[in-house]
């Protein structure tokens, strides 16, 4: 029995990290103790309201599929939906939804609140408690102690937190919260290598202030697809958003206040991200483009609040006005909240391991923001793995690691641990090397099996995935026994559509992979007659088809390294008697302590002898034994 202070697990945050991690925990059966500053913000979207998006759509379907709550919370707060990339290929396609961002924050505290094993609490974590290099629980603000198996950190941009709006600034966590300042002080006493980034948010606005008239609408797409495998369908209003672009009078006015903004007169030191550049930044940098692209977002159903995509800014509040009043549309409008920009501590993500466990703290992991990446979906992911890692460690059991090639959640941690942050870290497809295998459509039939092994899906869940598996791989094998003949109705389709003339018979399997061919014309034409299949595997057939020799050769490709992988480095591996590395190397390979000879080759500064060098000594160390 516990004491009343004791809890097996605590999480620090209640944000899109923290909440996957203490509901993977639970999940998984042990107790946990979930810490916010303020219950009224658990789950808040500060920034944008949606979720997803090329890269970000990938790794909320893997969070699903491993049984986190992101996927379902989105699809009860959806307000639009479109599906990205779809010019782009299967491997980039990514799903975007807008969404009510009260109803986002009600959807995951409900499911924080209604789920055993959690306790939400109010309050401060001042410090960690920390003996023989052990975390063991935490201290509050009031001086009390609670006791833990393990702290997870998950803490956001609130480590120090600065908020800067043109000459001003101030500490805060975010707008109208407290910073954490003697947290990111004992962090930095205990050695844990940090840094500082910065990161910014647009103004919201009136909706009545604008003039809608010279924008253009965009209504999202008509079929809306769910994150989440457990939503049936979603039957909720749409909103629409609505498109302008900023002018060359915007431009003027940004170069000539330049100065004024937080960014550029050197308040801020904290690096921002690149990919994601404030206005002024866009301005001064990419001075040859005359206007670009704003979007006004509705911020739910029942507000008024305009969310400004693409006018984040760090200029002093009167000129933020001035700044509006010269984008078509926003000529008259009044700002509800104005811009900001936050500089925040962030902790080098090389100190952890591949469980987001520091190296230096045992039983401490860090997850989310704090790991230097940027947004909601890169925080859930790493909150929800360092959840079932910590819980796995409790129970005495390995950790669960995904390797880059059978998903997004682990290419980013991969990364974020062997090289580390340069500026903040979001995820882009283009990160992952196998990315036809890493699709939207297919994150169950990769990751189902892992969230049901540790009890975050029901069997019959994984049953069901397992069962369309087996349909798609039925359903290829009768479209490899379906002959099609040549026809003048088949050819006149075929040449209509772009294609080549059709001279000889072939299966109905060749001829879908003939890119003008759908599925649906297959149905269409008489040639499929056995059962209807639906849209999602349809799609998976034809992904199947149309690019089977690239997935083989990806497969291929993700087998190797698999191999790699396998080949595992004991942890009190001495680099320093593996002859002919640097001095460099050592230390870096010492410090970064790969996993595996797969893990040492990404190591930054490694060259095929090193690998080459190390696997022999793993080998004749293997073969002393
Ligand atoms: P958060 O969601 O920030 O949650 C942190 C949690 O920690 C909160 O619950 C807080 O109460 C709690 N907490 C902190 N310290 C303590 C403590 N000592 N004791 C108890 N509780 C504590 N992302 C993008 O992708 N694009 C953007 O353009 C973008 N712009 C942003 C602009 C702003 C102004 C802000 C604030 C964030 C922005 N983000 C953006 C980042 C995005 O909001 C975060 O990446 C995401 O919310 C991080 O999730 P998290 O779980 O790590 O932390």
């Amino acid at each position: 029995m516990k004491s009343w202070n004791e809890t097996d697990i605590i999480v620090v945050g209640a944000g899109h990290a923290g909440c996957e991690a203490a509901l993977a925990i639970a999940r998984m059966g042990l107790s946990v103790w979930l810490y916010t500053l303020n219950v009224d913000t658990i789950g808040l979207m500060p920034c944008n309201p949606s979720i997803g998006g090329i890269g970000k759509g990938h790794l909320v379907k893997e969070i699903d599929a491993l049984g986190g709550e992101m996927g379902a919370a989105a699809d009860k707060s959806c307000i639009q939906y479109k599906l990205l990339g779809i010019s782009k290929g299967p491997a980039v396609r990514g799903s975007r939804m807008q969404c009510d961002r009260l109803d986002y924050s009600a959807a995951m505290r409900t499911a924080v609140e209604a789920q055993e094993n959690i306790l939400i609490r109010q309050e401060m974590v001042d410090s960690l408690v920390i003996k023989d290099a052990k975390c063991r629980g935490v201290v509050e603000r009031t001086g009390y102690e609670v006791t833990a198996g393990s702290v997870i950190l998950a803490t956001g941009t609130f480590l120090d937190g600065t908020i800067h709006v043109g000459p001003v600034n101030y500490k805060a966590g975010r707008a109208g919260e407290f910073p954490s300042i003697s947290l990111a002080r004992q962090l930095r006493d205990l050695g844990l290598p940090s840094g500082r980034f910065k990161t910014g948010t647009p103004p919201r606005i009136k909706r009545s202030s604008i003039d809608f008239s010279v924008m253009s609408e965009d209504t999202g797409d008509l079929k809306v697809i769910p994150f989440s495998m457990r939503t049936v369908s979603i039957n909720r209003p749409v909103k629409s958003c609505f498109k302008t672009r900023t002018s060359a009078a915007t431009h003027e006015f940004v170069t000539k206040h330049l100065r004024k903004s937080s960014l550029y007169s050197g308040a801020i030191q904290g690096k921002p991200a690149r990919y994601c550049p404030s206005l002024e930044d866009k301005i001064a940098r990419f001075p040859e483009r005359g206007s670009h692209p704003v979007v006004a977002e509705p911020e739910g159903l029942n507000t008024t609040e305009i969310y400004l995509k693409g006018l984040g800014n760090s200029l002093p509040a009167d000129l933020q006005y001035e700044l509006l009043h010269t984008v078509p549309g926003l000529e008259a409008v009044e700002i509800v909240r104005p811009a900001y920009a936050i500089e925040y501590d962030f902790v080098d993500p090389r100190c952890l391991k591949l469980s987001l466990e520091t190296k230096l703290v045992a039983n401490l992991y860090l997850a989310g923001q704090i790991n230097g990446t940027s947004g909601y979906e890169e925080a859930a992911a790493q909150g929800l793995m360092a959840g079932i890692n910590a819980a796995l460690k409790l129970k005495e059991q390995e950790p669960m690691i995904l390797d880059r090639s059978e998903a997004y959640i682990g290419v980013m941690i991969d990364d974020l641990v062997t090289r580390g942050v340069l500026e903040p870290y979001r995820m882009f497809t283009s990160r992952a090397e196998h990315r036809l295998l890493l699709r939207e459509d297919n994150a169950d039939e990769r990751l189902v099996k892992k969230g049901a092994s540790i009890g975050l899906l029901s069997s019959d869940t994984l049953r069901i995935v397992e069962e369309r598996q087996k349909d798609l791989k039925n359903h290829l094998n009768q479209l490899n026994e379906i002959r099609i003949k040549p026809s003048a109705e088949l050819n006149d389709l075929v040449i209509s559509r772009g294609g080549s003339e059709m001279r000889e018979a072939m299966s109905a399997a060749k001829f879908l992979k003939r890119p003008e061919i759908r599925f649906a014309d297959l149905e269409r034409l008489g040639f499929w007659e056995n059962e209807k299949i639906d849209e999602k595997l349809q799609s998976q057939i034809e992904i199947e088809l149309k690019y089977e020799g690239y997935i083989k050769r990806q497969k291929r490709e993700a087998e190797q390294f698999v191999r790699l992988e396998k080949v595992r480095i004991p942890e009190d591996f001495d680099y320093e008697s593996v002859p002919g590395l640097s001095r460099e190397l050592k230390e870096r390979l010492g410090s970064t302590r790969p996993h595996s000879i797969g893990h040492v080759s990404r190591v930054s500064g490694v060259t095929p002898a090193a690998v080459t060098a190390i696997m022999v000594m793993i080998r004749s160390a293997q073969a002393r034994v």
